[in-house]
């Protein structure tokens, strides 16, 4: 984000967050995101819908957030979670850098009133006539409890706010993990996959390789046991194939029955191996079935292995994978591909 940008993000956030914690609206990413949407002015639709529904409830109840926030927030094609993180974030410690600042400043006029008590003090010391003194405090009272009642009411909603920007960068944190983890298997997701791979070719890796898995008859499963059991063996196989992953193997689960796994710093035979490895680890797997009280020790999968080189780009290494796997598919499952390296 540019400077300039930032600066706006920053100003929006400062004016979002005091009219969520008026109208009691939960933290929220998405409600933060609707919220520095609706300070940001860019839409009337939205700010008109919006203030109706507040007029109305004197709040914005969830189930309208999230409408509001599907039809003018979220772009159900472009909406980068990623991106929206990093934004917030950014803006949260803008934010928090600035509310320390105030804070600051508010202590330092609790000072000042303090100042004014102790000159207070003197005067009466002075001997000065009792009704001046009388005069005198009662304004100095009047005027500082004033001061005093604001400024603690001032420095209670800052308090307030950091908590809520805290709250909400642990909520950040966590929601950047759902981003990048898959719900059922745990192990890491389509989109890290491509952001890693990505990110990794960049650097010219010398001996980065990709496996492609594909479960075999994965559909049998469903069709034989149900859907549920269909789940409990893509979890049993993700779990089994994680534990084969060293140091500089990531695994991910790249579809519905297929996972992929990079290896760093491995020549193609050693990949392999890798690959082999798995393979036969995934043929121990077994579960049992107890709606049908089966067990089921007949996993298996096919791998194709392929080794990155600088005329590759991440497209090309990914066909070059897939098209091994194929391979192994079709000359009878359950095998790596290829044969020997
Ligand atoms: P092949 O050996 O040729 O790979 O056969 P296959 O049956 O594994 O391949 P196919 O592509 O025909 O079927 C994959 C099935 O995986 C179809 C789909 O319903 C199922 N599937 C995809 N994602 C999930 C999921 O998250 N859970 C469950 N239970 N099934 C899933
Ligand atoms: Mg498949
Ligand atoms: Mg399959």
């Amino acid at each position: 984000m540019s400077k300039e940008l930032m600066q706006v993000a920053a100003l929006n956030l400062k004016k979002a967050v005091p009219l969520m914690l008026k109208h009691q609206i939960p933290t929220t990413p998405t409600n933060y995101a609707l919220w520095y949407a609706y300070v940001g002015e860019q839409q009337p639709q939205l700010n008109e819908q919006l203030d109706t529904i507040i007029n109305e409830h004197s709040t914005c109840p969830p189930s309208n957030s999230t409408l509001l926030y599907r039809e003018f927030v979220a772009d159900p094609v472009e909406l980068d979670v990623i991106d929206m993180r990093q934004n917030l974030e950014a803006m949260a410690t803008e934010l928090s850098q600035s509310l320390k600042d105030t804070n600051t400043d508010a202590t330092h006029f609790q000072k000042r009133i303090d100042s004014n008590f102790d000159k207070l003090n003197r005067i009466e010391e002075e001997g000065v006539s009792l009704e001046k003194v009388l005069g005198v405090v009662r304004n100095l009272v009047k005027e500082s409890d004033e001061i005093r009642s604001s400024t603690e009411y001032f420095t209670g909603h800052l308090k307030r706010a950091q908590q809520e920007i805290d709250a909400l960068k642990a909520q950040l944190k966590k929601s950047e993990k759902d981003v990048l983890f898959d719900a059922l298997t745990g192990v890491l997701n389509r989109r890290a996959f491509d952001s890693d791979l990505k990110g990794s070719l960049s650097q010219s890796p010398d001996g980065l390789c990709l496996i492609l898995i594909d479960i075999d008859h994965f559909k049998a499963f469903n069709d034989n046991y149900g859907h549920q059991l269909g789940d409990q063996v893509l979890k049993a196989v993700a779990k089994r194939l994680g534990e084969s992953c060293r140091e500089g193997t990531k695994l991910y689960r790249y579809g519905g029955e297929e996972f992929a796994v990079i290896t760093a710093n491995s020549q193609l035979r050693k990949a392999r191996h890798l690959a082999e490895a798995m393979r036969r680890a995934l043929e121990k797997v077994s579960l049992k079935d107890r709606r049908k009280d089966a067990m089921i020790n007949n996993i298996t999968a096919s791998f194709g292995v392929a080794q990155w080189d600088p005329s590759l780009s991440a497209t090309q290494l990914i066909e070059q994978s897939d098209k091994l796997l194929y391979e192994a598919k079709r000359l009878g499952r359950n095998r790596v591909m290829p044969i020997a390296s």
